[in-house]
């Protein structure tokens, strides 16, 4: 059986890995290279985390969590940071209640912290006397890039083939299979193909185009002023704030600085022409938040740079067959939050193209 893999960010190359290790001759094509900066998955850290209002995502964490795991050991590089997740907000917040009463049902632990045990467990955070966090242990962060380079490394020495830059240009569906065309004018038959486009679904699947938003996210580092051990994973966990959704890392010891973000999606963007360099009004927002936040960090960007989001209404993921066409299947997995999921969500996409490729 020959399955492609199309678009090998997150998903697409956790996809491609899953496909290779069951032993299936699988083939995964990038229109740019591996590893490239103008998609979703680039970047040195993604958060992890169980704390989900929705029970749905705890669970699928619990299940993704031992398959990053795996990969990182057959990987035997750092892949997973568990420093911890903090969410930070009014004590009587309703996402931080409603996180709480999902980690209770789930039976997960979690320590509900003052502002002062903050700053005694985490020094570089302050929190105004009416604010309270939630730490939960079983959280932190992936190392992304190193992720995404870890799925297609692997995928190969299990005896996948990689082209990349290879753009598709288009498929036709044939009684034997799938002929995919590539512009270099490449072709190919398979007997299953995986889309994971990233922002760039829209354009290819049009049955699911109404439901996803392709935005352009920003995301920055700021550097630290104060002790440098206070910005290590060992005394800094990745944090969230409740409701405005600023967020952040520790120095993960790739770039220089701590990163800061704001999960909020914008004005919607086509993926082909989207400004890259961020500006001052993209800053402005990352640069509040630090301000409030942290007094030990500065408040110039050290750097900036700006990433893809494609959201679905409710922030839930398809994965899914083509209407018509059951030996595609596609994912959009990402909402802001897929990178966690996408070892699992990988692994779901290619399970259902296997089914439907053997029927
Ligand atoms: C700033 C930012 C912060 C985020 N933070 C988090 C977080 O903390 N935690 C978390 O869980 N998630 C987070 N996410 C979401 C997560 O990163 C995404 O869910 C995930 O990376 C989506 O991966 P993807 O494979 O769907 O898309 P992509 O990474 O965009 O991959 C799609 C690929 O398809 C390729 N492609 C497109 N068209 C073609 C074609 N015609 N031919 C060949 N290849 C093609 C593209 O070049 C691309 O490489 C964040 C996202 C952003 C942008």
């Amino acid at each position: 059986m020959r399955i492609a893999v199309v678009g090998l960010g997150a998903v697409g190359a956790a996809a491609l890995y899953h496909l290779a290790k069951q032993g299936i001759e699988a083939v995964g094509y990038e229109q740019f290279e591996v590893g490239h900066t103008r998609g979703s998955s680039h970047g040195a850290s993604r958060i992890y985390r169980l704390t989900y209002a929705d029970p749905t995502y705890t669970q699928m964490m619990k299940e993704a969590l031992p398959l990053w795991q795996t990969l990182q050991a057959e990987a035997g590089e750092e892949l997973i940071v568990p420093c911890g997740v903090l969410w930070i907000g009014a004590e009587d917040d309703a996402e931080l209640n409603a996180i709480r009463a999902t980690l209770q049902q789930a039976g997960v632990s979690y320590e509900w912290l003052t502002p002062e045990a903050v700053h005694a467990q985490f020094p570089a955070f302050r929190l105004q006397p009416s604010e309270r966090a939630l730490f939960q242990a079983e959280g932190g962060f992936l190392r992304a890039d190193a992720c995404v380079r870890a799925c297609v490394r692997l995928a190969q020495r299990y005896g996948a083939q990689v082209h990349a830059p290879m753009r598709l240009q288009g498929w036709r569906s044939e009684s034997n299979g799938i002929v995919l065309e590539f512009e270099s004018g490449h072709a190919e038959r398979f007997d299953g193909v995986v889309l994971t486009l990233g922002g760039w679904l829209p354009k290819w699947v049009s049955e699911v185009a109404p439901q996803l938003r392709v935005t352009r996210q920003v995301y920055a580092y700021f550097p630290i002023r104060g002790e440098p051990s206070h910005f290590m994973p060992e005394r800094h966990p990745v944090w969230i704030e409740a409701t405005a959704h600023f967020y952040g890392f520790p120095h993960e010891g790739v770039q220089p600085g701590v990163k800061i973000a704001q999960h909020k999606p914008g004005e919607p963007h086509d993926p082909d022409m989207v400004a890259r360099a961020p500006d001052e009004r993209d800053l402005a927002p990352l640069q509040q938040a630090v301000a409030r936040r942290f007094p030990d960090l500065g408040t110039e960007a050290l750097s900036a740079h700006a990433c893809l989001y494609t959201s679905t209404p409710d922030e839930r993921f398809v994965i899914q067959p083509l209407a018509g066409e059951p030996r595609i299947w596609y994912a959009s997995a990402c909402s802001g939050h897929g990178f966690k999921f996408a070892i699992l969500n990988g692994k779901r996409v290619a399970e259902g193209v296997i089914s439907a490729a053997r029927s």
